[in-house]
């Protein structure tokens, strides 16, 4: 691949950069994540809220939302995991990114960092003149601040670490890449050509870093410590790979029903835990998307606070998503258990009911729990046609429909069953 020396390169496509790196790895294990079912990994029955930083607002909407965890908020001491705990959320994970300062108390950014060919502190060009230098994964003493870092996240109260841009010094080769003295001779001593192999040396030793961060934040607490970092594009190549589970943005275009669908049919296939945060403005497809996320096995973080390329930070109206969420906790084993499955609506459903979803605007996911069918009925777009449809099962069977707007499981029928076009349903078949 190309890799642009230059200086005017994107956030995005120093991102792309990173994911394109190794995609091929036999780094990635196909099988499974070892860390499934570990404590703090987080499930699709679970509810999430996201505070970069401490606020009483971030600690209100937790309560309100029903959160079940708080994940990726910026702590190094104080009692904010204290008090979500008290408010009755029962975990939270602190977080740590590539630019530590150079003790707690002094804002400085220049211990440990990356150096351009000429021995100057390296700048991403989305940074310029702000002072934030990324620290070099090869240099110890960004090591042991990060090791500092997360151990005063623990210390404050967090079960578990984000690691935002975990693959900063990949994404750096994009913009110059790090030619500090320690990076040089690793090279050196690994007998890697620094002009030519850039990138792969970069690579490696992102893994070497994080596998050794993770060692000793292990060692610091005296357990295994999840760990997630946010993965573009959904993306599992290394360093990700390395991680307990990601965390995506991803644009209006990425939450389309069918794409996300592919993609978390691969995440099952690898054992992969996926949350994701949706850039968007649009409530429609918010609701949309946090549906469609949990029915296929993955979460949605709470739209709280949401970072927008084109203008101030997004917070969704929470009487408009709150439900969702009370409905992802109702129906929590069911979305837990549940797989992917062979079964199509088409097999499920007559084509006149199937039709009239599709007029609706309401597309359907289908997956097993243990011997039961779930059909999930996604909203996409509610239109003028917005009033119950009666749906039809193809073969006689008994259905148990539950819906978002309703809190308790409601209606039994054999047959033929309504579902509400603006809210998400779910029907079992047994
Ligand atoms: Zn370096």
């Amino acid at each position: 691949m190309t890799v642009n020396h230059g200086l005017y390169c994107s956030r995005r496509q120093a991102l792309r950069l990173a994911i394109t790196a190794m995609t091929s790895s036999a780094l990635l294990s196909r099988s499974s994540f070892a860390s499934q079912g570990l404590y703090g990994r987080p499930k699709p029955s679970d509810v999430i809220l996201s505070a970069r930083v401490p606020s009483a607002e971030g600690l209100f909407l937790a309560k309100l939302a029903g959160a079940t965890r708080c994940d990726w908020t910026y702590v190094d001491g104080g009692t904010f995991f204290f008090d979500l705990r008290q408010s009755g959320i029962p975990g939270a994970g602190g977080a740590i990114n590539m630019i530590p300062q150079d003790s707690p108390t002094v804002a400085t950014y220049r211990t440990g960092r990356t150096n351009d060919r000429n021995g100057r502190l390296l700048e991403a060009p989305w940074q310029r003149g702000k002072g934030l230098y990324w620290g070099c994964v090869n240099n110890p003493d960004f090591l042991r601040l990060q090791l500092e870092r997360a151990r005063n996240a623990l210390a404050a109260g967090a079960e578990w670490i984000q690691h935002d841009d975990a693959a900063g010094q990949i994404q750096a080769v994009s913009f110059g890449a790090c030619w500090c003295n320690f990076c040089r001779r690793k090279a050196s001593v690994r007998g890697f050509d620094l002009k030519r192999a850039m990138l792969q040396f970069q690579t490696e030793s992102t893994i070497d870093y994080v596998k050794a961060l993770r060692a000793g934040v292990n060692a610091a607490a005296g357990r295994v410590v999840v760990m997630s970092c946010n993965n573009f594009n959904m993306s599992l190549s290394p360093p990700t790979s390395l991680f307990d589970y990601g965390m995506c943005e991803i644009g209006s275009d990425e939450a389309d029903l069918d794409r996300l669908q592919q993609k978390f049919r691969q995440f099952e296939r690898d054992g992969w835990m996926q949350v994701v945060t949706l850039r968007s403005r649009d409530i429609r497809l918010n609701r949309a998307t946090i549906a469609a996320v949990h029915a296929l096995g993955g979460a949605m973080i709470f739209p709280y606070n949401v970072y927008m390329t084109d203008g101030p930070r997004y917070s969704a109206d929470p009487e408009l998503v709150v439900p969702l969420y009370r409905f992802v906790r109702l129906i929590g084993p069911l979305l837990d258990a549940s797989r992917f499955t062979d079964l199509k609506a088409v097999d499920l459903f007559s084509t006149e009911s199937l039709t009239s979803l599709d007029n609706a605007g309401v597309k359907t996911v289908v997956r097993r729990a243990g011997t039961r069918t779930l059909v999930h009925f996604i909203p996409g777009y509610p239109t003028s046609k917005s009033r119950p449809l009666t749906v039809r099962l193809a073969t006689p069977a008994r259905a148990v429909l539950q819906s978002a707007e309703r809190t308790e499981p409601s209606v039994s029928q054999t047959g033929s069953f309504l579902v509400a076009p603006w809210d998400w349903s779910v029907v079992t078949l047994a």
